[in-house]
């Protein structure tokens, strides 16, 4: 059994993300979307609405389960006895940060391997930041989130501003 995480703060989920979950999960027996619960971030929706909002987005990936998780990745992937770390690569910037990361992960637990997986040409540019910053100024994000979370998204940019 297989077993893969894809980690992210998916605050909120783009079509980047669900373009690499789609595709990573054909590589594997169960992928588990982890939210990352980061008390750090300021983060637009709540670790709740993120997860609902990912859960309803991949039920039609019978292999795929959405989980939160708090604090260290490697603890997580224990705790779920994964075996495979999944991230998405989109440019040299991510690059050098996720190498980082998988190589700290790795000294930390060396039974995990981290697999990248380049983004989709189309999706090169997407973030959650991008969503943000266009659905702020009234931008069109029809074309980097799904439509049942765009109203959610303006909701929750409208209550900022007040
Ligand atoms: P971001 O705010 O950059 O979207 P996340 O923490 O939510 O960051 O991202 C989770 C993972 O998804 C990271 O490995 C990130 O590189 C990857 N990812 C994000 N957007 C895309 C995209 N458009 N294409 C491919 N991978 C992506």
């Amino acid at each position: 059994m297989k077993r893969a995480i894809y980690p992210g703060s998916f605050d909120p989920i783009t079509f980047g993300h669900l373009d690499i979950i789609t595709r990573a999960s054909k590589l594997c027996d169960e992928l588990i979307v982890g939210v990352l619960n980061n008390k750090q971030k300021n983060p637009l929706f709540s670790i709740d609405e993120r997860v609902s909002m990912i859960k309803e987005l991949t039920e039609n990936l019978d292999n795929v389960r959405v989980e939160c998780f708090e604090g260290l990745l490697v603890d997580f992937a224990k705790e779920k006895d994964a075996q495979v770390i999944i991230r998405g690569l989109r440019a040299v910037t991510d690059f050098e940060n996720e190498i980082q990361l998988a190589h700290a992960n790795r000294v930390q637990y060396p039974q995990l391997e981290t697999i990248f997986m380049t983004t989709s040409l189309k999706y090169a540019y997407l973030s959650s930041t991008v969503v943000k910053e266009f659905a702020s100024y009234g931008g069109d994000i029809s074309l980097f989130v799904p439509a049942q979370v765009i109203p959610l998204i303006e909701a929750k940019i409208n209550n900022k501003e007040k």
